[in-house]
């Protein structure tokens, strides 16, 4: 079931989620319409709190090249309570957008590498090292759960140029 997106102006995200205890019939139901939202919207990750929901969880897909070089998106991950462990101290700086932040895209500097460790829906722990967009989507997601967005990581001129516009979305979306 596809699920309203919370927008800026939202409280929740706002606030540092909770982590998970058991994974239950209703945190893997939870995921599956994550997934399906994530979809729906053409995103690329998206966290609980973005779904209304302030616990420790954010899916994914990843973008993977294949043999004849064209880019590809993967079957989603799902990461329960996870954790970035390692990060390099090299940083890059992309282009970034929110799907509770409609239509603002800005240049977010993060880290290159990142190593996050993390538990599926079965209950297992695992480790991913990843670099990149694959990083990148980790640490926007991870920020969710910790009451940040992307913006917050955008300062001076930049940030100031988009107030208006977030000030826009808060009154006709923020909910
Ligand atoms: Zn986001």
């Amino acid at each position: 079931m596809k699920l309203p997106l919370a927008y800026y102006g939202n409280p929740l995200l706002r606030k540092k989620a909770e982590p998970i205890g058991e994974i239950t019939e209703a945190i893997r139901q939870l995921a599956a319409d994550m997934i399906e939202t994530m979809d729906a919207n053409n995103g690329i990750g998206l966290a609980a709190p973005q779904i209304g929901q302030s616990i420790r969880l954010f899916v994914l897909r990843r973008y993977a090249v294949q043999e004849d070089g064209t880019r590809v998106i993967t079957d989603p991950y799902v990461y329960i309570n996870p954790k970035i462990v390692e990060h390099s101290e090299e940083e890059e700086s992309e282009e970034e957008g929110c799907l509770s932040i409609p239509k603002i895209r800005m240049q977010v500097s993060r880290p290159k590498r990142i190593k996050v460790e993390a538990t599926d829906l079965e209950g297992k722990a695992f480790t991913h090292d990843l670099e990149g967009i694959n990083a990148r989507v980790v640490m926007h997601e991870n920020d969710h759960i910790n009451g940040v967005l992307f913006i917050d990581r955008v300062r001076g001129a930049a940030r100031k140029r988009i107030e208006d516009e977030l000030r826009q979305i808060k009154k006709k979306l923020g909910n």
